[in-house]
């Protein structure tokens, strides 16, 4: 028999005997602290990608900034 990769559970990689049993893991505790500590890391990492770009903006910013201001001078 070949088993099913959908009844494996990623928070705790068990297997499942079958959908509903997965269903009701899905309903659990720790199954349901896994995933909203799965949606913080994916948020920290959009956080950070976006604190990197932003930190790349403002230094264009300031590079184009600086030349107006040069050519304000000549
Ligand atoms: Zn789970």
């Amino acid at each position: 028999m070949e088993i099913s990769t959908s009844l494996i559970c990623p928070c705790n990689k068990k297997l499942y005997k079958s959908e509903q049993c997965l269903k009701a893991h899905r309903k659990t505790q720790s199954h349901q602290f896994w995933e909203k500590t799965n949606e913080q890391k994916d948020i920290s990492i959009k956080i950070n990608k976006l604190e990197i770009e932003n930190g790349h903006l403002r230094r264009l910013n300031i590079l184009l900034m600086e030349r107006i201001q040069a050519l304000e001078n000549k």
